[in-house]
Formats: C-alpha cells, sequence, structure tokens
C-alpha cells in the first residue's frame, strides 16, 4: 500500500472513529481493510452488521464495529430469521431468534447456494422469497461472515406469496407451494416443520 493511500485512510479513520453506524452502513472494502467483529462483508464491501461505533485498527489494516453484540451466534446452534436479499450465490438472512434462547437478536447471516439443500441448486431464488422465514443451522463463523445451513430438515418455515403477500401452503410435490390466496404456485426449499413453527 503506498504512502498516499495510508494517509488517505488516515482522514477516513479518524471521521469513521467518532461515527456511530447503524445495520448496513458501508465501512470500507475488502482491499482497504479485514473485516472484523461486528461486520460483514459482500461483493467485496464490508458493512455494519451490528449498531455501533466504527473503529480502525490502523496496525492491522482492520475495521471493526464496537456496539452491543446481542447474543453471538455458535457453530451448530439453530436460528430462525428473515430473508433480507437474493444474491447470485448467497441469500442474505437477518436472523431474529436463536432456538432455546431468550429475546430477539438482529445477526446478518449468510446461506450459500451450496448449503441450500442437499441436491444441486442452480439459484437461490428458485428456493427462498423476500421476507420468508427460515429455519436454518449456523455452520461457521468467520470475521464478516456467519454461514447458515438450510439442507437436510431446515429451511423455509412461512413462505409468502411473490405476487400477492399471502401465505403460501405446502403442497404434496416436492419443493412446491400454492398461494393460499391467489393460487398461484411457487417453489422453496421448505423445512420439515413448515406451518407449524409458532411466534417467529
Ligand atoms: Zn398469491
Amino acid at each position: 500500500m503506498s504512502k498516499k493511500s495510508i494517509s488517505k485512510h488516515g482522514r477516513k479513520e479518524h471521521k469513521m472513529e467518532n461515527d456511530m453506524k447503524q445495520i448496513g452502513d458501508l465501512l470500507g472494502t475488502i482491499e482497504e481493510f479485514v473485516p472484523g467483529k461486528g461486520t460483514y462483508t459482500e461483493d467485496g464491501k464490508i458493512y455494519a452488521s451490528i449498531m455501533g461505533k466504527g473503529v480502525v485498527d490502523r496496525e492491522n489494516h482492520a475495521v471493526r464495529v464496537e456496539g452491543r453484540m446481542p447474543a453471538e451466534l455458535e457453530v451448530g446452534q439453530v436460528v430462525f430469521g428473515d430473508v433480507l436479499k437474493l444474491n447470485k450465490n448467497v441469500v442474505s438472512v437477518i436472523v431474529k431468534r436463536i432456538q432455546g434462547a431468550e429475546g430477539n437478536v438482529d445477526i446478518r447471516t449468510g446461506i450459500y447456494v451450496s448449503n441450500i439443500a442437499d441436491e444441486y441448486v442452480e439459484k437461490p431464488e428458485s428456493m427462498f422469497g423476500l421476507g420468508d422465514i427460515v429455519k436454518a443451522k449456523v455452520i461457521k463463523i468467520q470475521p464478516g461472515m456467519i454461514d447458515i445451513s438450510t439442507k437436510g430438515d431446515f429451511g423455509v418455515v412461512k413462505a409468502f406469496c411473490r405476487y400477492c403477500r399471502h401465505r403460501m401452503e405446502k403442497s404434496a410435490e416436492k419443493n412446491m407451494m400454492v398461494c393460499s390466496n391467489c393460487e398461484r404456485k411457487d417453489t422453496r426449499k421448505f423445512s420439515k416443520d413448515y406451518g407449524n413453527v409458532e411466534n417467529i
């Protein structure tokens, strides 16, 4: 890294250290920084995954967000969350609840296309819809990314119609759902518990 770019970052750092970050605020790029606690990465950019103070570790060229880490996720936990975004290779899910734990959380996680189902899935949008509620398992935690999986019995526990937003119901066909209102069909990777999970 050139001296010029370090001093440029220096100015940014100072500004960032006094800045309160909201979830989703851009902190920098992976070329500039190593993503630390309280961040997530997407398409080479680093964002705040929690609300708090943006801090740059100059020595290690790392960036993190210091705030209340609600409840840190652990590998093996079963979680419930909302589908926020469908990208080409990953489904972004905001985890809202941890099975067996009290209270709600707000933790950004992702399901890689290879972690959606036991069989090959070509496109995440064929198996999830925006706003669907997902039950998944935490499989890997690293700075900047928490991977969850919906392989096996996991998957969508509540799906909403893309057209009219009404609740979808399971059909007899594998991965096939029907809207309870407009009767349009759609596909989902649904959980074994679909329709039986309350209070989420
Ligand atoms: Zn519908």
